[in-house]
Protein backbone atom coordinates (compact mmCIF):
# COMPACT_ATOMS: atom_id res chain seq x y z
CA UNK A 1 0.00 0.00 0.00
CA UNK A 2 2.95 2.75 1.03
CA UNK A 3 4.94 1.95 -2.54
CA UNK A 4 1.94 2.71 -4.16
CA UNK A 5 1.57 6.42 -2.08
CA UNK A 6 4.50 6.90 -2.54
CA UNK A 7 4.18 7.82 -6.23
CA UNK A 8 1.22 10.31 -6.03
CA UNK A 9 2.71 13.47 -4.56
CA UNK A 10 5.30 15.17 -6.80
CA UNK A 11 5.65 17.61 -4.41
CA UNK A 12 8.32 17.78 -1.72
CA UNK A 13 7.66 19.53 1.27
CA UNK A 14 9.70 21.67 3.75
CA UNK A 15 10.08 20.55 7.77
CA UNK A 16 7.87 24.05 7.81
CA UNK A 17 5.22 23.10 5.48
CA UNK A 18 4.95 19.40 7.04
CA UNK A 19 4.31 20.33 9.83
CA UNK A 20 1.82 22.92 9.22
CA UNK A 21 -0.06 20.27 7.59
CA UNK A 22 0.38 17.60 10.49
CA UNK A 23 -1.58 19.95 12.79
CA UNK A 24 -4.76 20.09 10.51
CA UNK A 25 -4.49 16.08 10.46
CA UNK A 26 -4.51 16.26 13.98
CA UNK A 27 -7.86 18.09 14.41
CA UNK A 28 -9.33 15.43 11.71
CA UNK A 29 -8.48 12.53 13.68
CA UNK A 30 -9.39 14.45 16.90
CA UNK A 31 -13.15 14.71 15.37
CA UNK A 32 -13.39 11.13 14.72
CA UNK A 33 -11.65 10.19 18.26
CA UNK A 34 -14.80 12.06 19.50
CA UNK A 35 -17.46 11.10 17.59
CA UNK A 36 -16.57 7.58 16.21
CA UNK A 37 -18.41 5.19 16.28
CA UNK A 38 -18.34 0.87 16.09
CA UNK A 39 -21.85 0.15 15.56
CA UNK A 40 -21.49 -0.62 11.85
CA UNK A 41 -23.71 -3.85 12.06
CA UNK A 42 -26.29 -2.70 14.88
CA UNK A 43 -26.56 -2.87 18.32
CA UNK A 44 -27.70 -6.98 18.01
CA UNK A 45 -24.66 -9.82 17.52
CA UNK A 46 -21.41 -9.85 19.18
CA UNK A 47 -18.52 -7.47 17.55
CA UNK A 48 -14.68 -9.10 17.95
CA UNK A 49 -12.57 -5.98 17.45
CA UNK A 50 -13.91 -3.25 19.06
CA UNK A 51 -13.64 -3.78 23.10
CA UNK A 52 -16.00 -2.82 25.55
CA UNK A 53 -18.82 -0.88 24.32
CA UNK A 54 -20.49 -0.46 27.20
CA UNK A 55 -20.88 3.43 27.44
CA UNK A 56 -20.69 3.77 23.29
CA UNK A 57 -23.67 5.55 21.94
CA UNK A 58 -25.43 3.28 20.33
CA UNK A 59 -26.29 5.72 17.02
CA UNK A 60 -24.29 5.00 14.09
CA UNK A 61 -25.05 7.76 11.50
CA UNK A 62 -21.72 6.95 8.90
CA UNK A 63 -18.60 5.84 8.65
CA UNK A 64 -15.78 7.23 11.03
CA UNK A 65 -14.68 9.44 8.66
CA UNK A 66 -14.26 13.20 8.58
CA UNK A 67 -12.76 15.73 6.69
CA UNK A 68 -12.10 19.84 7.14
CA UNK A 69 -11.37 22.68 4.94
CA UNK A 70 -8.63 25.21 4.95
CA UNK A 71 -8.83 28.40 3.00
CA UNK A 72 -5.39 29.84 1.68
CA UNK A 73 -4.75 32.01 5.40
CA UNK A 74 -4.95 28.77 7.23
CA UNK A 75 -8.37 29.28 8.62
CA UNK A 76 -10.42 26.16 8.68
CA UNK A 77 -14.39 26.89 6.86
CA UNK A 78 -16.28 24.06 8.13
CA UNK A 79 -15.88 19.72 8.37
CA UNK A 80 -17.86 17.37 7.91
CA UNK A 81 -17.90 13.22 8.60
CA UNK A 82 -19.62 10.84 6.46
CA UNK A 83 -23.64 10.16 6.98
CA UNK A 84 -24.07 7.29 4.86
CA UNK A 85 -26.20 5.53 7.07
CA UNK A 86 -28.78 7.96 8.55
CA UNK A 87 -29.90 9.09 4.88
CA UNK A 88 -29.24 5.46 4.09
CA UNK A 89 -27.17 6.69 1.10
CA UNK A 90 -23.96 5.38 -0.66
CA UNK A 91 -22.99 9.04 -1.35
CA UNK A 92 -23.05 10.70 1.48
CA UNK A 93 -19.48 11.19 1.78
CA UNK A 94 -17.72 13.66 4.20
CA UNK A 95 -16.23 15.35 1.72
CA UNK A 96 -18.80 15.51 -0.52
CA UNK A 97 -20.79 16.57 2.26
CA UNK A 98 -18.25 19.48 2.82
CA UNK A 99 -17.77 20.31 -0.41
CA UNK A 100 -21.57 21.20 -1.05
CA UNK A 101 -21.53 23.30 2.11
CA UNK A 102 -18.50 25.16 1.00
CA UNK A 103 -20.50 25.98 -2.05
CA UNK A 104 -23.29 27.13 -0.31
CA UNK A 105 -21.21 29.28 2.17
CA UNK A 106 -20.14 31.31 -0.80
CA UNK A 107 -22.89 31.77 -2.52
CA UNK A 108 -23.35 35.30 -4.08
CA UNK A 109 -25.54 34.13 -7.00
CA UNK A 110 -29.24 32.89 -6.11
CA UNK A 111 -31.46 30.93 -9.18
CA UNK A 112 -33.98 34.40 -8.78
CA UNK A 113 -31.19 36.01 -10.33
CA UNK A 114 -31.31 33.52 -13.79
CA UNK A 115 -33.60 34.34 -16.21
CA UNK A 116 -34.50 32.89 -19.95
CA UNK A 117 -36.23 35.59 -22.11
CA UNK A 118 -39.18 34.05 -23.68
CA UNK A 119 -38.46 33.78 -27.71
CA UNK A 120 -41.24 35.29 -30.01
CA UNK A 121 -41.51 32.29 -33.14
CA UNK A 122 -38.69 33.76 -35.39
CA UNK A 123 -40.46 34.56 -38.31
CA UNK A 124 -38.52 35.62 -41.36
CA UNK A 125 -40.82 38.10 -42.77
CA UNK A 126 -40.85 40.24 -39.41
CA UNK A 127 -38.48 42.72 -38.23
CA UNK A 128 -40.35 43.00 -34.77
CA UNK A 129 -39.67 39.26 -34.28
CA UNK A 130 -36.29 39.24 -35.11
CA UNK A 131 -35.69 42.44 -32.68
CA UNK A 132 -36.93 40.76 -30.17
CA UNK A 133 -35.06 38.10 -30.15
CA UNK A 134 -32.00 39.91 -30.78
CA UNK A 135 -33.05 42.05 -27.87
CA UNK A 136 -33.73 38.89 -25.18
CA UNK A 137 -30.08 37.61 -26.38
CA UNK A 138 -28.18 40.98 -25.54
CA UNK A 139 -30.40 40.42 -22.07
CA UNK A 140 -29.22 37.30 -21.36
CA UNK A 141 -25.82 37.81 -22.16
CA UNK A 142 -25.51 40.92 -20.46
CA UNK A 143 -27.23 38.68 -17.24
CA UNK A 144 -24.90 36.41 -17.68
CA UNK A 145 -21.98 38.30 -17.60
CA UNK A 146 -22.93 40.36 -14.53
CA UNK A 147 -23.60 36.76 -12.94
CA UNK A 148 -20.00 35.55 -13.84
CA UNK A 149 -18.30 39.08 -12.69
CA UNK A 150 -20.38 38.69 -9.51
CA UNK A 151 -19.89 35.01 -8.44
CA UNK A 152 -16.56 33.78 -9.49
CA UNK A 153 -17.94 30.30 -8.15
CA UNK A 154 -15.72 28.22 -9.87
CA UNK A 155 -12.52 29.62 -8.24
CA UNK A 156 -14.14 29.96 -5.35
CA UNK A 157 -12.00 27.05 -3.50
CA UNK A 158 -8.84 27.84 -5.62
CA UNK A 159 -7.12 28.04 -2.38
CA UNK A 160 -8.34 25.42 -0.44
CA UNK A 161 -6.86 22.37 1.09
CA UNK A 162 -9.78 19.54 2.05
CA UNK A 163 -7.73 17.30 5.02
CA UNK A 164 -9.94 13.98 4.89
CA UNK A 165 -8.85 10.88 7.33
CA UNK A 166 -9.38 8.73 4.20
CA UNK A 167 -8.27 8.33 0.77
CA UNK A 168 -11.38 10.08 -1.44
CA UNK A 169 -13.12 7.81 -3.41
CA UNK A 170 -13.73 9.17 -7.36
CA UNK A 171 -16.84 10.63 -6.75
CA UNK A 172 -15.48 13.12 -4.02
CA UNK A 173 -12.22 13.30 -6.03
CA UNK A 174 -14.31 14.29 -8.96
CA UNK A 175 -16.02 16.96 -7.35
CA UNK A 176 -12.83 18.49 -5.60
CA UNK A 177 -11.29 18.69 -9.76
CA UNK A 178 -14.48 20.56 -10.55
CA UNK A 179 -14.78 22.62 -8.11
CA UNK A 180 -10.57 23.38 -8.61
CA UNK A 181 -9.73 22.62 -4.80
CA UNK A 182 -6.13 23.01 -4.68
CA UNK A 183 -4.83 20.12 -2.33
CA UNK A 184 -6.53 17.01 -0.63
CA UNK A 185 -4.38 15.43 2.18
CA UNK A 186 -5.69 11.83 3.03
CA UNK A 187 -4.68 10.46 7.01
CA UNK A 188 -5.12 7.31 5.45
CA UNK A 189 -4.88 5.70 2.35
CA UNK A 190 -7.57 3.08 0.92
CA UNK A 191 -6.45 1.42 -1.45
CA UNK A 192 -10.29 0.23 -2.51
CA UNK A 193 -10.11 3.74 -4.33
CA UNK A 194 -6.79 2.84 -6.62
CA UNK A 195 -5.45 5.98 -6.01
CA UNK A 196 -7.92 7.62 -8.34
CA UNK A 197 -6.98 11.06 -7.12
CA UNK A 198 -3.84 10.36 -8.06
CA UNK A 199 -5.21 9.25 -11.67
CA UNK A 200 -6.90 12.37 -11.84
CA UNK A 201 -4.29 14.71 -11.02
CA UNK A 202 -2.20 13.49 -13.84
CA UNK A 203 -4.84 13.07 -16.51
CA UNK A 204 -5.36 16.89 -16.18
CA UNK A 205 -1.91 18.23 -15.06
CA UNK A 206 -1.07 20.85 -17.17
CA UNK A 207 -4.60 21.55 -18.61
CA UNK A 208 -7.10 24.23 -17.45
CA UNK A 209 -9.12 21.50 -15.66
CA UNK A 210 -6.66 20.65 -12.87
CA UNK A 211 -7.69 17.91 -10.07
CA UNK A 212 -6.43 18.80 -6.70
CA UNK A 213 -2.85 17.62 -6.07
CA UNK A 214 -3.32 14.13 -3.58
CA UNK A 215 -1.16 14.24 -1.06
CA UNK A 216 -0.90 10.91 0.98
CA UNK A 217 0.07 11.72 4.89
CA UNK A 218 3.48 9.86 5.04
CA UNK A 219 4.64 12.55 2.78
CA UNK A 220 4.61 15.08 5.95
CA UNK A 221 5.87 12.71 8.40
CA UNK A 222 2.78 11.98 9.75
CA UNK A 223 3.37 8.82 11.83
CA UNK A 224 -0.03 8.07 11.89
CA UNK A 225 -0.32 7.22 8.51
CA UNK A 226 1.83 4.21 8.78
CA UNK A 227 0.16 3.34 12.20
CA UNK A 228 -3.05 2.78 10.24
CA UNK A 229 -1.40 1.31 7.34
CA UNK A 230 0.33 -1.58 9.40
CA UNK A 231 -3.04 -1.90 11.74
CA UNK A 232 -5.72 -1.96 8.54
CA UNK A 233 -2.89 -4.79 6.77
CA UNK A 234 -3.44 -6.87 10.40
CA UNK A 235 -6.93 -6.24 10.11
CA UNK A 236 -7.13 -8.02 6.97
CA UNK A 237 -5.54 -10.75 7.77
CA UNK A 238 -7.22 -11.38 11.30
CA UNK A 239 -10.85 -10.70 10.71
CA UNK A 240 -10.52 -14.39 8.11
CA UNK A 241 -10.25 -16.11 11.24
CA UNK A 242 -11.59 -13.72 13.59
CA UNK A 243 -14.98 -11.85 11.90
CA UNK A 244 -15.73 -8.63 12.87
CA UNK A 245 -19.09 -9.15 13.79
CA UNK A 246 -20.97 -12.10 14.31
CA UNK A 247 -25.06 -12.88 14.90
CA UNK A 248 -26.14 -16.45 14.85
CA UNK A 249 -24.93 -17.90 12.06
CA UNK A 250 -23.62 -14.58 10.46
CA UNK A 251 -20.38 -13.58 10.43
CA UNK A 252 -18.80 -11.00 8.58
CA UNK A 253 -15.43 -11.49 7.57
CA UNK A 254 -14.79 -8.70 4.84
CA UNK A 255 -11.70 -6.65 4.90
CA UNK A 256 -13.74 -3.83 4.60
CA UNK A 257 -12.01 -0.61 5.74
CA UNK A 258 -15.39 0.58 6.77
CA UNK A 259 -15.21 -1.99 9.48
CA UNK A 260 -11.44 -1.48 10.00
CA UNK A 261 -12.81 1.96 11.65
CA UNK A 262 -15.07 0.38 13.96
CA UNK A 263 -11.72 -1.26 15.56
CA UNK A 264 -9.95 -0.83 18.70
CA UNK A 265 -6.99 -0.30 16.89
CA UNK A 266 -8.41 2.16 14.89
CA UNK A 267 -9.52 4.56 17.54
CA UNK A 268 -6.52 4.39 19.56
CA UNK A 269 -4.60 5.74 16.78
CA UNK A 270 -7.31 8.40 15.97
CA UNK A 271 -7.05 9.45 20.22
CA UNK A 272 -3.04 9.12 19.00
CA UNK A 273 -3.90 11.87 17.06
CA UNK A 274 -5.81 14.21 19.25
CA UNK A 275 -2.99 13.71 22.03
CA UNK A 276 -0.96 15.10 19.59
CA UNK A 277 -2.82 18.52 18.99
CA UNK A 278 -3.39 18.79 22.76
CA UNK A 279 0.33 18.29 23.60
CA UNK A 280 1.99 19.50 20.12
CA UNK A 281 5.31 21.59 20.81
CA UNK A 282 5.77 23.99 17.50
CA UNK A 283 8.96 23.78 15.47
CA UNK A 284 8.53 26.36 13.75
CA UNK A 285 5.96 28.73 15.52
CA UNK A 286 6.72 31.63 13.50
CA UNK A 287 6.45 30.44 9.76
CA UNK A 288 3.61 30.53 7.25
CA UNK A 289 3.49 30.30 4.00
CA UNK A 290 3.25 34.06 2.78
CA UNK A 291 3.77 37.28 4.52
CA UNK A 292 -0.09 38.52 3.92
CA UNK A 293 -1.38 39.61 7.14
CA UNK A 294 -4.21 37.75 7.31
CA UNK A 295 -2.02 34.40 6.87
CA UNK A 296 -1.93 32.70 10.43
CA UNK A 297 1.61 31.32 11.58
CA UNK A 298 2.14 27.49 12.36
CA UNK A 299 1.73 29.09 16.56
CA UNK A 300 -1.59 30.67 15.07
CA UNK A 301 -2.37 27.36 13.21
CA UNK A 302 -2.19 25.82 16.08
CA UNK A 303 -4.39 27.16 18.40
CA UNK A 304 -7.04 27.89 16.16
CA UNK A 305 -7.06 24.45 15.16
CA UNK A 306 -7.56 23.69 19.17
CA UNK A 307 -10.25 26.37 19.25
CA UNK A 308 -12.05 24.58 16.13
CA UNK A 309 -11.91 21.32 18.00
CA UNK A 310 -13.76 22.93 21.04
CA UNK A 311 -16.20 24.41 18.36
CA UNK A 312 -16.85 21.08 16.90
CA UNK A 313 -17.59 19.39 19.56
CA UNK A 314 -20.02 21.55 20.77
CA UNK A 315 -22.00 22.09 17.53
CA UNK A 316 -22.32 18.11 16.78
CA UNK A 317 -22.38 16.37 13.71
CA UNK A 318 -23.16 18.55 10.66
CA UNK A 319 -26.98 18.62 9.39
CA UNK A 320 -27.67 15.39 12.05
CA UNK A 321 -29.37 15.21 15.38
CA UNK A 322 -26.90 16.05 18.18
CA UNK A 323 -26.17 12.87 20.02
CA UNK A 324 -23.84 14.14 22.21
ZN1 LIG B 1 -16.10 9.82 -1.42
Amino acid sequence: MSDLSDSISPTQYSDEEKERHRIYCYLVMSLLAHYWNPWKKGVDGQYNWTGDLSATPSTYLGHNIACIAVDGNGKIVDFDFNHNEIFNSSIEHAEARLLRRLFSLNTHFHSSNTFALPRIPDDESSLVSKALNVGADILETWEANFRKSQSNYWKALEDVTIYTSLESCAQCSGMMAIGAVKEVVFVQQDPGQRSIGNILFNLNEGSAFSAPEPIPANKIDLVEFQYLDIAFKHFVEGVKSLPFHEDGNNKDTSPSITSFLCTKEALEIFKHGRHKMKTLQLQHKLWKPNQSPATLTNEGVLEHVRICHNRAIAVGRRATPQTR
